[in-house]
C-alpha cells in the first residue's frame, strides 16, 4: 500500500550580479551576504537552508565571446576545481547544506582524440563538499555558440536526492523519516522551445520531467529582461543602452546594475502578488525593487503541463493527444501539455517545487538581466475557473521572489507531499 509522506524543506536561492574577470569580488560579496543571513537568523542552524541554489554562470559573467576568454573559468576533469566549485564546497559544509552551482566545464573526449568539449554545466555538491551530481545545459542559447559550448549528449535528466529525517508519514505518523526526492537540474534556455524553433506546445523541459515523475526541479539562470537588447530587439542596441543609462542615472546605479545592496526576503509570508500579464511585450527597466511580473508569467507558461487548465478535458476527448505525441519532438514524451493516453492531466492530485535562481545586473550596457528569483509549488489541484497560465492560477503557489534589479537571497520553508 503506498502512503503519503509530507516533506518540509528550507530552501535558498542567492541572487548575485557578477560581471566578467570580477570573480573574487562576486565572492567576497557572497560571503558577506551569507554572514549577513546567518546574523538575521541568529545563527540559528535550525534555520539554515538544506538546499542553496545559485544562477547559471554565478559567479563569472555570462557574456563570453570565444573558448580562451572562458578558458580559465572552467572546471575540469572530476571537476573539483575552479572558483564555483569551490565556493560551493565550502558553503555546503558551513551550512550543512546542498549548493546548486553553475560554471562552464571542459571535458576531454579519450574516445574522439583528446577533443576538448565546452560545456554549460551545474553541479550539486553535498554537505561533505562532495559533487553529488553533475547536470550540462541541453538546449543552448545563442550567447552559448560564441563561445563553442556543446549540447548535453544525454539530454534532461533527474536523480535521487536524499533528504534525512525530513519526511512525516502522513498515513502512519512516524516522523523524521529519511526521503528522497526524485529531482531534476535545469539551466535557463533549457525550459525554452528548442533553438526557439520547436512548436512552443512541446513544452520540452517540463514535459519531460512530467514525464519522469520529477518532483524538485532546480533551475539555474541568466535570463534576459524584455527590455534587453538582442538579436530579436526592435531597438538598435544604441537607443536600448540610452534608456537604460537614463533609469539607471535616476536610480544612482552605474551601468552594469546594483551590487552589494542585498535584498533579504526571508519571510514565508511575503509571497508574490497574483498579477496577469500586461498587454505589453517590452517593459522597461524601471521597477527594480519588485520580482517582474512579466517573466514570473512567462516561467509559469514554460511550465504549463504542471499548470491546472480547464480545456484538457476536451483536449482529451478530441483524441488530440494521441496524434500530437505520433509528431516528431526534441524529446521523447507521453503527454501533451500535461494530457497523457490515460487521463486528461497526468499531474493531478501530485505535487512539485520549482526554484529558479537568476542573475541581475546589466553586461555590455545592454544585456539587462530579470532577477525575479523565485520558488514556487504546483499543487496538482484542478481548478474549474483556470484560465491564465499565469500567475493568477491558483494550482500554482507562489511562495516569495526576488526583485528585478538587487542581488538578494531568497530562504522559504517548502513542503511537498509525495507518495511512496
Ligand atoms: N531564453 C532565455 C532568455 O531569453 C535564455 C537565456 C540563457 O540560456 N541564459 O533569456
Amino acid at each position: 500500500m503506498s502512503s503519503k509522506i509530507k516533506v518540509a524543506l528550507k530552501v535558498g536561492i542567492i541572487q548575485v550580479n557578477p560581471q566578467i574577470g570580477e570573480v573574487e569580488k562576486t565572492v567576497a560579496r557572497v560571503w558577506n551576504a551569507l554572514e549577513e543571513l546567518e546574523k538575521k537568523l541568529n545563527y540559528d542552524e535550525s534555520l539554515y537552508p538544506d538546499l542553496l541554489v545559485f544562477p547559471e554562470f554565478s559567479l563569472i559573467g555570462y557574456h563570453f565571446e570565444s573558448k580562451e576568454q572562458i578558458r580559465p573559468y572552467a572546471a575540469t576533469g572530476d571537476m573539483k576545481n575552479g572558483p564555483s566549485y569551490e565556493l560551493a564546497a565550502k558553503i555546503s559544509k558551513k551550512f550543512n547544506c546542498y549548493t546548486v552551482i553553475g560554471m562552464p566545464e571542459i571535458y576531454i573526449d579519450h574516445n574522439d582524440n583528446d577533443r576538448e568539449i565546452f560545456y554549460n554545466s551545474s553541479l550539486m555538491v553535498n554537505k561533505e563538499g562532495e559533487i553529488l551530481y553533475r547536470y550540462r545545459k541541453s538546449f543552448l542559447y545563442t550567447q552559448d555558440y560564441k563561445w563553442g559550448c556543446e549540447e548535453n549528449p544525454e539530454g534532461y535528466q533527474n536523480f535521487d536526492l536524499e533528504f534525512k529525517g525530513k519526511g512525516t508519514n502522513l498515513t502512519t505518523g512516524e516522523k523524521n523519516i529519511d526521503v528522497t526526492l526524485k529531482t531534476g537540474l535545469g539551466l535557463c534556455m533549457d525550459m525554452s522551445p528548442y533553438k526557439f524553433k520547436s512548436p512552443f506546445h512541446d513544452y520540452e523541459y517540463s514535459t519531460w520531467h512530467l514525464d519522469h515523475g520529477t518532483e524538485l526541479m532546480i533551475f539555474s539562470m541568466c535570463w534576459l529582461h524584455s527590455s534587453a537588447f538582442s538579436e530579436m530587439s526592435e531597438q538598435t542596441a544604441e537607443e536600448v543602452i540610452e534608456d537604460i543609462e537614463e533609469n539607471l542615472k535616476l536610480r544612482n546605479l552605474p551601468p552594469i546594475g546594483s551590487q552589494g545592496d542585498f535584498t533579504f526576503n526571508l519571510d514565508n509570508d511575503d509571497d508574490i502578488e497574483r498579477i496577469a500579464n500586461p498587454n505589453t511585450t517590452k517593459i522597461s527597466y524601471t521597477n527594480l525593487k519588485e520580482p517582474d511580473m512579466q517573466n514570473i508569467n512567462y516561467w509559469i507558461l514554460r511550465f504549463s503541463p504542471f499548470v491546472s487548465m480547464n480545456i484538457r478535458q476536451e483536449v482529451f476527448d478530441s483524441g488530440l493527444v494521441e496524434s500530437q505525441l505520433n509528431k516528431p519532438s526534441q524529446i521523447r514524451r507521453s503527454s501533451y501539455i500535461g494530457c497523457t493516453i490515460e487521463k486528461p492531466w497526468g499531474f493531478e492530485d501530485k505535487q512539485a517545487i520549482l526554484l529558479l535562481a537568476n542573475r541581475c545586473g546589466i553586461e555590455q550596457k545592454c544585456k539587462v538581466f530579470a532577477g525575479s528569483s523565485n520558488i514556487m509549488k504546483f499543487n496538482g489541484k484542478y481548478q474549474e475557473t483556470a484560465y491564465g497560465m499565469d500567475s493568477t492560477n491558483e494550482s500554482v503557489e507562489l511562495l516569495g521572489g526576488l526583485t528585478l534589479g538587487y542581488e538578494g537571497i531568497l530562504l522559504r520553508d517548502v513542503n511537498i507531499t509525495v507518495n511512496r
